[in-house]
C-alpha cells in the first residue's frame, strides 16, 4: 500500500464504527502492552544500538513508562468515555446539556529520536484509548527503534488500524497531504512551523510538542550538594538529549565556586573517573548532531570535562561559562553541555527568562516559598518543577506540553484522551413546555425585555 492507501484504508475502517465500543479499545491496548511485554528485550538492543541507552533508561524512560500509560488508560477508560452532564441555560429548561468526547478518526503521529520508543508509543496509547486509527512516523534517525517498532506493529495489527510509515520529511509530507484527521508532532521547534504551515491546507487540528532552552534558577539556597546532584542527574540522563533537560543555570557568583566542585564530584560518582567507560552514559545520536555540540565548545571557558571522542559520538559531561552571545545561549544546546549564566538575584532571573522564548520546563531551586510564588506567577512555560529536575513529567495528573515557541497542547493520561478526541457538545431539549418570547414579533420595550428576561433565567 502507498501512504494514501494507508490514509483511505483507515478512514475506511473508522468509518465502519469498529473503533468506538470501550470493548475494541480495550482489547487493542491489551495488544499493544502484549507485544511490549513480549518483546522488551528486542526493543532495548535497538535503542543501545541507536542511543547507547543505558537499560535502566531504557526501561524506565521508555518501555515501563509506556506500558505504565497503558495501565494508567485501562483503569480509566470507561469513565473517560462516559458523556459528561454539564448544567444547562435555566431559560430553557427542559433541557438536558452533555459533553461527549468522540475519536477524530486518523491520527498521524510524528516523532523525534531522542526517546524514540516512547515518544511515538506513548501518543499511540492516548489515540487509541480515544477511538481512532493511527499513523506512526518513527524518527528516520534512530534507525534501529524506527525498524523494531515497524516490525512489531505490521506483525500484530493490520494497517487500517495501526501503520507505520518509516522515513523523514518526505514521507511526513506525503501522510500530511492526504489529510488525516489529526496531526501529533514532537520535536523541534523550526520543524514544528513547517508541520503547522502544512495542516493549515485542510485545517488539520495539531498538537506540537517542541523543544527549546529550559531555565535553571539557583537562588538563596542550603543545599546546594544535593541541587548539583539533581541537576547532574537530569542533565545528562541520555546524554543531555532530552527536551526537558536543565539547558543553563542562573545562579549568583557567590555559588559557583561549590556548584563547580559539586559537580564534578557527582559526575565522577555517577560515570566513574572515565565517563567515556561508563555503561550508563548515552552517546550522542548522529554525527551531525556531535559536529554541532562540539562547535559548541570553541569559545567558551570549560570549568569541567570538555573532552569529546569522534569515533563514537561521546561529549563527556560539560560545565562551562560563556558570553551571552554564544550559540550556547541562543540555541537549543540538546547535549551534555552546561552553561552557568551569572544572575545575581531572582528579579534578574526572571527578566531574563522573560527576555527568551517561553520554555516547555522551568527549575527553580530555593528555600524560600517566597521565591517560588514569584517565578511561577511571572514567567510562562509549559511547566515548571520546583527543587528537581525532569520529575513533573511522571506525574500521572499534570498534562505534559510547552507553551509559545515550546508547543500547542498537552498530553499524557487523562490529558491524552482528551487531546484525541473532539469534545463534542450536545443540547437536548424537551417538546414539553415552549417559551414564546424567542419567537416574532417580539415586545419592543426593552425595559420589558429585561423583565421578562430575568424572570425566565
Ligand atoms: P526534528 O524536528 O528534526 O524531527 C522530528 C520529526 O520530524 C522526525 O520524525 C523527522 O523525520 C520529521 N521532520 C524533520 N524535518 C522535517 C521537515 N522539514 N518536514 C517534515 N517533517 C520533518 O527533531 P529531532 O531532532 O528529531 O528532535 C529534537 C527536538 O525535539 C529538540 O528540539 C527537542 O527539544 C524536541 N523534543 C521535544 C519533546 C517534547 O515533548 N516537547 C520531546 C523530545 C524532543
Amino acid at each position: 500500500m502507498n501512504i494514501q492507501e494507508v490514509v483511505l484504508a483507515q478512514k475506511e475502517f473508522f468509518n465502519s464504527g469498529e473503533t468506538l465500543s470501550l470493548e475494541y479499545r480495550i482489547d487493542r491496548l491489551k495488544k499493544l502492552r502484549d507485544v511490549i511485554e513480549n518483546n522488551i528485550d528486542l526493543i532495548h538492543e535497538a535503542l543501545k544500538a541507536d542511543l547507547k541507552k543505558p537499560l535502566f533508561e531504557a526501561f524506565t524512560a521508555e518501555t515501563m513508562f509506556v506500558i505504565n500509560e497503558i495501565n494508567k488508560v485501562l483503569k480509566n477508560l470507561k469513565r473517560w468515555m462516559k458523556p459528561k452532564k454539564v448544567s444547562p441555560p435555566k431559560v430553557h429548561l427542559p433541557v438536558e446539556c452533555l459533553i461527549r468526547p468522540e475519536p477524530y478518526g486518523t491520527i498521524f503521529i510524528i516523532s523525534p529520536w531522542n526517546y524514540p520508543f516512547q515518544l511515538l508509543i506513548s501518543p499511540l496509547v492516548g489515540a487509541l484509548a480515544a477511538g481512532n486509527t493511527v499513523i506512526l512516523k518513527p524518527s528516520e534517525l534512530a534507525p534501529n527503534v524506527s525498524k523494531v517498532v515497524n516490525k512489531l506493529i505490521s506483525d500484530n495489527f493490520p494497517k487500517e488500524e495501526i501503520a507505520v510509515i518509516e522515513g523523514g520529511p518526505d514521507e511526513t509530507n506525503a501522510v500530511i497531504d492526504s489529510n488525516v484527521d489529526y496531526i501529533f508532532y514532537t520535536g523541534s521547534t523550526s520543524v514544528g512551523r513547517i508541520i503547522y504551515q502544512r495542516a493549515a491546507k485542510f485545517l488539520t487540528p495539531v498538537t506540537l510538542e517542541l523543544g527549546g532552552k529550559s531555565p535553571c534558577v539557583i537562588q538563596d539556597v542550603k543545599s546546594l550538594k544535593l541541587i548539583t546532584k539533581r541537576i547532574v542527574w537530569g542533565k545528562f540522563m541520555n546524554a543531555g538529549q532530552t527536551c526537558i533537560a536543565p539547558d543553563y543555570i542562573l545562579m549568583p557568583e557567590k555559588y559557583k565556586d561549590d556548584f563547580i566542585k559539586y559537580f564534578k564530584k557527582h559526575v565522577e560518582s555517577f560515570y566513574g573517573e572515565n565517563p567515556h567507560l561508563s555503561k550508563d552514559y548515552s552517546r550522542i545520536i548522529s554525527r551531525r548532531h556531535y559536529e554541532r555540540l562540539k562547535g559548541f565548545l570553541g569559545d567558551v571557558k570549560v570549568h569541567s570535562g570538555g573532552n569529546v571522542n569522534d569515533d563514537d559520538l561521546y561529549i563527556e559531561p560539560t560545565l562551562v561559562e560563556c558570553e551571552d552571545s554564544s550559540p550556547l545561549l541562543q540555541e537549543e544546546i540538546f547535549g551534555p553541555i552546561l552553561p552557568i549564566v551569572k544572575s545575581e538575584s531572582l528579579d534578574h532571573s526572571i527578566q531574563y527568562i522573560k527576555a527568551r522564548p517561553k520554555p516547555l520546563a522551568l527549575y527553580n531551586f530555593s528555600n524560600l516559598k517566597s521565591n517560588h510564588d514569584k517565578i511561577i506567577a511571572h514567567t510562562s512555560s509549559g511547566g515548571v518543577c520546583l527543587n528537581d529536575t525532569l520529575l513533573q513529567i511522571t506525574a500521572d495528573h499534570l498534562p505534559f506540553g510547552g507553551v509559545g515557541d515550546s508547543g500547542l497542547g498537552a498530553y499524557h493520561g487523562k490529558f491524552s484522551f482528551n487531546t484525541f478526541s473532539h469534545q463534542k457538545s450536545i443540547m437536548k431539549r424537551s417538546f414539553k413546555f415552549d417559551v414564546p418570547l424567542r419567537y416574532p414579533p417580539f415586545p419592543k420595550n426593552l425595559k420589558l425585555i429585561k423583565l421578562l428576561l430575568k424572570k425566565l433565567g
